[in-house]
C-alpha cells in the first residue's frame, strides 16, 4: 500500500529530520511507528502525504510509493483523491464550523469519483457525533473532536489512513474507544493504517507490525508480538521490567 524507501528530509535546508528512513505498510495492515519526542514520526507522515512543502521541509534522496505510484510532486489533495488520508496531530478539524459541515467539507476527497459520502455510516459509528451534529466543532470535547477527525477520514473513504498520535491528551477511557474505532476502520473498511504513537501500550493492542525510530532513523522493527517481548521495548516503551 505504502512503501517509503531510504528518504532523507531536511527542514530549511539545514536541519536533517529523517536520515535514510524506510518503512512499509502492507495492504490491510495496521503498522505503528513509535519513537521519542523529536524522533521524526510526524515528519515521516508529512513526507508521505506531501505536506512537508508547506513547512519548508524537503525530501532529498529516496522515494515514496503509494498504491504502486510515486508520490513525488503530487499535490496533497490529489493524494487524498488517490485514497490517502492524513489525520494530523492536533486534529485539524474546522473549529468554527458545525460537525455536519466538517463532514461535508471532507467529501471533496470524492470529487471526480463515482463514490458518494456516507454520512449515516459515520453517525452510526459515532452516535455522540450524531447528537451534536449541529454544534460548532470547537465546542466538542477532545475525544469528540478526535472522533470527528476520524469521521472526516471515513467520509473520504481512504485506502490508507495516516494517524498522528490519536491518543494525545485524551482520558484512558476515551483512548480505548478511539482505538476500538481504529480496529473497526481496519476490519470493516479494510483501510490500511500507519499509526504514529507515543503510547506504545495502546498502539500494540491494535497494530500488526511496529517500527521504532530514533533521530530520524528506524532502529528496530518487527511483528508486534515480537516487539512486546523485547527487553528494551518493555522497559522503555511499555514501562514493565
Ligand atoms: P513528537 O513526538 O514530539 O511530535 P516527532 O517524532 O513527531 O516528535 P517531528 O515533529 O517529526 O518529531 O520532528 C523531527 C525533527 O524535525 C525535530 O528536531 C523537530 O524540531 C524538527 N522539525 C519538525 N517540524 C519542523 C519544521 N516545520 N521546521 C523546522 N524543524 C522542524
Amino acid at each position: 500500500m505504502l512503501t517509503i524507501e531510504n528518504i532523507e528530509v531536511t527542514y530549511h535546508h539545514t536541519l536533517q529530520a529523517l536520515r535514510g528512513l524506510s518503512l512499509e505498510v502492507p495492504e490491510g495492515k495496521i503498522v505503528t511507528l513509535l519513537g521519542t519526542n523529536g524522533a521524526g514520526k510526524t515528519t515521516t507522515l508529512k513526507a508521505a502525504s506531501n505536506l512537508l512543502q508547506l513547512e519548508n521541509g524537503q525530501i532529498g534522496d529516496g522515494r515514496i510509493i503509494f498504491r504502486g505510484q510515486s508520490t513525488k510532486g503530487v499535490p496533497p489533495d490529489k493524494l487524498v483523491q488517490r485514497g490517502m488520508f492524513h489525520v494530523r496531530e492536533g486534529r485539524h478539524i474546522f473549529t468554527e464550523m458545525t460537525v455536519d459541515d466538517n463532514l461535508i467539507a471532507a467529501s471533496y476527497a470524492l470529487d471526480g469519483s463515482s463514490r458518494k459520502p456516507d454520512y449515516d455510516k459515520v453517525y452510526d459509528f459515532f452516535p455522540r457525533l450524531r447528537e451534536r451534529r449541529g454544534q460548532i466543532a470547537g465546542y466538542l470535547s477532545g475525544g469528540e473532536q478526535q472522533m470527528l477527525a476520524f469521521g472526516r477520514a471515513m467520509i473520504a473513504q481512504p485506502r490508507l489512513i495516516l494517524m498522528d498520535e490519536p491518543s494525545l491528551g485524551l482520558a484512558p477511557k476515551i483512548v480505548e474507544e478511539i482505538f476500538s474505532t481504529i480496529r473497526r476502520l481496519n476490519e470493516e473498511d479494510g483501510a490500511s493504517i500507519l499509526l504514529v504513537e507515543q503510547n506504545a501500550g495502546v498502539a500494540f493492542q491494535v497494530a500488526d507490525y511496529g517500527y521504532i525510530m530514533e533521530s530520524g532513523q528506524i532502529v528496530l522493527e518487527g511483528p508486534v508480538a515480537k516487539l512486546k517481548e523485547d527487553p528494551d521495548i518493555r522497559s522503555f516503551y511499555l514501562g514493565v521490567a
